[in-house]
């Protein structure tokens, strides 16, 4: 006999997970349906928790660690082993993908293991790897199917040599070079994380800038610190095609537009995703697609079924996991008429977990600039905080951006150790609309890092006055 639930969603990553555990908890009866014998999506398994691990493993084995947080330069013990750089990240997969089975149980949501596609609209089929088929209905579905990478058809993958930031993650050795195509976040990620590894790194970008989201000043300081790390960035260029010879022992060779060719151990394409819809039979239904197949949703993330909602990366932009969980959430809350949560936050941080990181939340002076607005910028330097100091810190710095006007802090910008967990102050400022007065009137612990704040609101001060105002 069919089951019936209030809500069946597809996927167990970051979206789908919170959506169905939020909904079993307010007694909902869920079921949630996933295609992989491992949960949690690119989430967990092929792209946030791995690629952050590999991160810190290289940071470890470089020496760059201490480097960063201690200014000591350390030789590693010994030179990293390929399951040296794997294990941390294949434990980190196993544990959190087993919490989310967990956590999943715990709230009594019904696991269906296999591929999901829609019979009609209330009513999906889940075929299994051997073939079998089943059918489950729901009052209201949640497509949470996330992303997959996208494939140009004159790169030939092999997931040997010729990678996406899927097979990355399972190389059968650290390469001694690598071409990455793509100066997103991913492939700056994996530039600096490889480059750290001991490999020389090929960053090519068709753009005469990189991670064009991010206040340039930033990405310019990346820019020159991924280029003292030996990074050889090639502006303006693209590929034209890479051939992989038979003898897995010579080099790839790829060509570039500009007319240079790479001689490398390995490519990484990491230019681009697409959303991961094509298995759904979601078109018979007549659900909107935008560009690269992902789902058009309204701000309640309901698609043009009113009970077919979709969130995540299936639907695109901002396409992170924190905002994919959120998204989930929402979009129970707007089903099961909850009022807890009515939309996301207007503002939201974004982290890239490069070696430097740079973490920002609000707007970037290219931003003001365009806005019109009159703006100014306070900076400062890690080097000269108290707790800088004691890090050895050479490189790093905080930028505020700010309305000239009135003072009303509109962005924070940060590039260097911990970018990421020190913005979450600056959310707060952002979205409270608070001014530099406001900031130097708080009182932080001393010494930390969060002087930055203090030392950049000053200098801002300076910057607008003319006079310099010494914190
Ligand atoms: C290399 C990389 C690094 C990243 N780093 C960060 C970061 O630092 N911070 C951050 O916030 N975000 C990061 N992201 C983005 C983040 O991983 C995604 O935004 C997030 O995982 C999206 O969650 P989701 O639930 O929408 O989809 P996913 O996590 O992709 O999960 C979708 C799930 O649906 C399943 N599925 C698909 N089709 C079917 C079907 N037909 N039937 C059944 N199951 C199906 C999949 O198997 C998968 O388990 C990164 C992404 C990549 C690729």
């Amino acid at each position: 006999m069919e089951k019936n639930y209030d809500l069946i969603v597809i996927g167990t990553g970051p979206a789908g997970e919170k959506a169905a555990v939020k909904a079993a908890y307010f007694g909902y009866k869920v079921a949630i349906i996933e295609k992989e014998k491992t949960f949690g999506g690119a989430g967990v398994i092929t792209g946030t928790l791995p690629s952050k691990t590999l991160k810190e493993t290289s940071l470890y084995f470089s020496g760059k660690y201490e480097k960063a947080a201690f200014g000591i330069e350390h030789s590693p013990l010994h030179k990293a082993s390929l399951e040296d750089f794997m294990y941390r990240k294949n434990q980190v997969i196993a544990i959190v993908a087993q919490e989310i089975r967990e956590n999943l149980q715990r709230h009594g949501v019904d696991i269906f293991q296999g591929i999901a596609s829609f019979e009609d609209p209330h009513t999906l089929a889940i075929t299994t790897n051997e073939g079998t088929k089943s059918t489950i209905s729901g009052k209201f579905i949640l497509i949470a199917t996330g992303s997959y990478p996208y494939h140009p058809p004159q790169i030939p993958f092999d997931n040997l040599r010729v990678h996406d930031s899927d097979s990355i993650l399972h190389i059968n050795h650290i390469p001694r070079s690598l071409c990455i195509v793509g100066a997103g976040v991913i492939g700056c990620e994996y530039a600096t994380i490889f480059s750290a590894m001991g490999t020389k790194v090929y960053l090519v970008n068709d753009k005469e800038s990189i991670l064009p989201q991010i206040d340039q000043e930033l990405a310019s300081s990346l820019i020159s610190q991924m280029h003292d790390d030996g990074i050889e960035i090639l502006f303006n260029t693209t590929i034209k095609s890479v051939v992989t010879p038979k003898d897995p022992e010579a080099p790839l060779k790829v060509d570039l537009q500009s007319g240079r060719v790479l001689e490398v151990d390995m490519y990484l394409f990491a230019a681009g995703r697409s959303g991961a819809t094509k298995t759904l039979g979601c078109d018979k239904l007549g659900l909107k697609f935008g560009k690269r197949e992902f789902l058009e949703v309204d701000k309640e993330y309901k698609t043009g079924i009113p009970h077919i909602f979709a969130a995540g990366d299936v639907i695109g932009f901002p396409a992170l996991a924190s905002t994919s969980m959120d998204q989930g959430r929402v979009a129970v809350a707007h089903m099961f008429q909850m009022q807890d949560l009515e939309h996301l936050p207007s503002f939201f941080p974004y982290g890239i977990y490069t070696i430097p990181e740079i973490s920002m939340v609000g707007l970037t002076e290219e931003a003001m600039l365009a806005s019109g607005t009159p703006y100014c910028c306070g900076r400062a330097r890690y080097a000269d905080m108290a707790r800088g100091r004691i890090m050895g810190a050479k490189n790093g710095f905080m930028k505020i951006v700010f309305e000239k006007e009135g003072l009303k802090i509109c962005g924070i910008h940060i590039i260097g150790h911990l970018a990421t967990e020190l913005i979450h102050f600056g959310l707060e400022v952002v979205e409270s609309k608070l001014t530099l007065y406001d900031l130097i009137g708080k009182v932080f612990n001393y010494p930390t890092l969060h002087d930055l704040y203090k030392y950049a609101a000053y200098d801002g001060l300076s910057n607008v006055s003319g006079h310099k105002i010494k914190p």
